[in-house]
């Protein structure tokens, strides 16, 4: 279910029935000839797709803290410094918490193979998440909410804890089985898989980079076999019951 695409009636249906809002989180980065400047954002809101009315999904933020680290400007990387977007995350989730959402997550497939130290893009939606929540709560329940007798089982998981209101994933699980890497097998064949019209092969080989010449070893069928892992890692991550 998409969003902006949802009447007043479908918004309170969703909230009453607590269902996973998520905020699909892109970078626009260089990802070799062959393969299109969203390349993190498609692998996220396609395989969100698969998940059809289970989840509402955002519509997506596109942009982020690309990082130079790939490729200067003027091939497709649009650099965002975190400072720029992070009022606007932290606003996003505050505009989502008063609307009465308590299910909220950000996928996000950028520079996340050491997602537990985190990169700027995923550590500024994540601190716009916990100063969003702080900001609500307090709000709401006035300073000194947290020590007061209706939270004392927080330690033992008996109250609704308000920082499990937002959490940021990352699309893959730690060591999920799948070629994690930028532009190579994996991010090729995934795009074989969820987004084939923007895969254009021949260019595999332009710019003679280390990190494309994995690609040409790419088919969709090993794509789709990463997103089947994407889709149960996500499906735990948003307390969906696994598919049968
Ligand atoms: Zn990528």
């Amino acid at each position: 279910m998409q969003f902006d695409r949802m009447r007043p009636h479908q918004i309170a249906d969703a909230i009453a029935r607590n269902l996973p809002v998520v905020l699909p989180i892109g970078v626009m980065e260089y990802h070799g000839g062959h393969l299109p400047a969203g390349v993190d954002l498609l692998a996220v809101t396609e395989t969100l797709r698969r998940l059809g009315d289970e989840i509402v999904v955002l519509p997506p933020f596109a942009y982020g803290a690309a990082s130079h680290a790939v490729d200067g400007a003027g091939r497709g990387t649009l650099h965002l410094e975190t400072a720029t977007f992070l009022p606007l995350a932290e606003a996003l989730f505050a505009a989502l918490l008063a609307t009465g959402f308590r299910h909220l997550h950000g996928v996000i497939h950028h520079q996340t193979e050491g997602f537990a130290q985190g990169m700027p893009t995923d550590l500024a939606f994540r601190l716009a998440a916990r100063n969003a929540t702080f900001r609500h709560v307090e709000a709401a329940r006035g300073a000194g909410w947290w020590g007061q007798r209706a939270m004392q089982g927080y330690y033992g998981g008996q109250v609704d804890d308000p920082f499990g209101w937002i959490k940021i994933h990352p699309l893959f699980p730690k060591g999920g089985g799948f070629p994690f890497d930028h532009a190579g097998v994996g991010e090729t064949a995934l795009m074989l898989a969820l987004a084939p019209d923007t895969v254009d092969m021949p260019h595999a080989g332009d710019g003679g980079h280390w990190f494309t010449e994995t690609a040409r070893q790419a088919t969709a069928e090993l794509g789709e076999s990463g997103v089947a892992i994407a889709l149960t890692h996500l499906r735990r991550c948003f307390g969906l019951p696994a598919k049968t």
